[in-house]
């Protein structure tokens, strides 16, 4: 059982006794604004309903005992914290060390989860910021949204050893309900762009799982950094569209490609979040559907179930745009869907998948949702 009830039970089950705090942390779907983070550029995710739910009581020593449905049980200490040999317990851990462990108290906590592990939703971040939200309350500490989604990037980062950009945490950490959020990532500012309810937000999982990811990755941030290094910036972020046809006499095809891409899909986000802004939802379709083609052709990280997705969901009606979401490879594709659509758009898209593809699809129709929070038990409020 997930949500609220599962993580009070599995707390009660393995620890005896009630909590003190509940903790959710979303996980998240990026509407537009793919491999552009680590660019310093812009994103324009949105939380999810599916969310990692932590269930906490706090101890008098520095002992943290974690339980997590379907990962086993973890226990280490505050006092000598080992890297690496805890499994997904690593991701808790990692924050402990990146908020300095030696402010921190220990706690016990049961936690649950609805996000699909593994395909781009973020289930990392949202237990890293689940983490962080328990160590604050344990603590006795002041919540920071963005100062701990810096902490849990780094956890992932340097702890854990997974390289990403300050997305994911940050979405999640501060994210309102009803909005999307333009990010930028040199700042870390952060504008709310609100979602209506005619429109509804489709996540469209593959079936498929990122291969190869880790050196796929290294590898475009190497090819950004060639070109933003020939065209003498910091960053991509400081280029225009107007800069791509000198680049082209300054760096390698491969680079100017990636840098098209990075370059575009900048300029896109911003467009994006302009459009919610006015309830341009069909603009900001269209928009999805130019990022798809970018990544898919300049920037290489699709895949063929992600185009399959994509092609399919741009054919079925009430659907305004789609592309894929996350680093590719696999994983999900998103798509922008008239509410009143939407169930007969999921029914189709699975049966069509299904019969074009060995792959199994899941279809999840979800509304933007606010970002990470902890109750004090007895708080009625979720
Ligand atoms: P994602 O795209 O879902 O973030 P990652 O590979 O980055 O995929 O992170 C998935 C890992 O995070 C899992 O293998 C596990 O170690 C950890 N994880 C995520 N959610 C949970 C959870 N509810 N309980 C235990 N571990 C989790
Ligand atoms: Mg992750």
């Amino acid at each position: 059982m997930t949500g609220r009830g599962g993580a009070i039970d599995l707390f009660t089950a393995r620890f005896g006794g009630e909590p003190d705090a509940i903790i959710r942390a979303p996980g998240r779907v990026n509407l537009i604004g793919e491999h552009t983070d680590y660019n310093d550029g812009f994103v324009l995710p949105m939380a999810i309903e599916q969310a990692t739910w932590l269930a906490l009581r706090s101890r008098d020593d520095r002992i943290v005992r974690l339980a997590s449905e379907g990962h086993g049980d973890v226990d280490f200490s505050l006092d000598n914290l080992v890297r690496g040999i805890d499994g997904w317990a690593e991701y808790i851990k990692g924050v402990a060390w990146a908020k300095g462990a030696a402010q921190l108290r220990g706690w016990e906590g049961a936690i649950t989860s609805d996000i699909p592990i593994g395909a781009g939703l973020s289930s990392s971040a949202a237990l890293e910021i689940a983490g962080a939200l328990a160590f604050t309350s344990a603590s006795g500490q002041e919540w920071d949204p963005t100062a701990s989604a810096l902490v849990a990037q780094r956890a992932e980062n340097e702890w854990v050893g997974v390289s990403c950009g300050i997305m994911d945490q940050l979405i999640i950490a501060t994210a309102e309900a009803e909005n999307a959020m333009l990010i930028d990532c040199r700042s870390l500012g952060l504008t709310p762009a609100p979602l209506p309810g005619d429109v509804a937000i489709v996540i469209l999982d593959t079936g498929t799982r990122r291969e190869l990811a880790d050196s796929e990755y290294a590898d475009r941030r190497s090819a950004c950094e060639r070109a933003a290094e020939a065209a003498g910036v910091s960053a991509l972020r400081d280029l225009s569209i107007d800069d791509i046809a000198g680049l082209a006499l300054a760096t390698d095809e491969t680079a100017l490609r990636r840098a098209r891409h990075v370059i575009s899909e900048n300029a896109r986000t911003i467009d994006a979040a302009s459009a919610l802004e006015v309830g341009d939802v069909g603009h900001f379709g269209e928009l999805m559907n130019d990022s798809h083609r970018s990544l898919r052709d300049d920037f290489e990280v699709s895949s063929d179930a992600l185009d399959l997705m994509v092609d399919i969901a741009s054919d079925l009606g009430g659907c305004l745009g789609a592309r894929m979401t996350g680093a590719g490879f696999g994983g999900c594709a998103v798509a922008l869907v008239r509410t009143n659509s939407a169930a007969q758009f999921v029914e189709e898209i699975t049966h069509r998948y299904s019969t074009a593809s060995s792959n199994e699809p899941h279809a999840y129709v979800t509304r933007a949702a606010a970002g990470a929070n902890a109750r004090q038990r007895g708080d009625r409020t979720t």
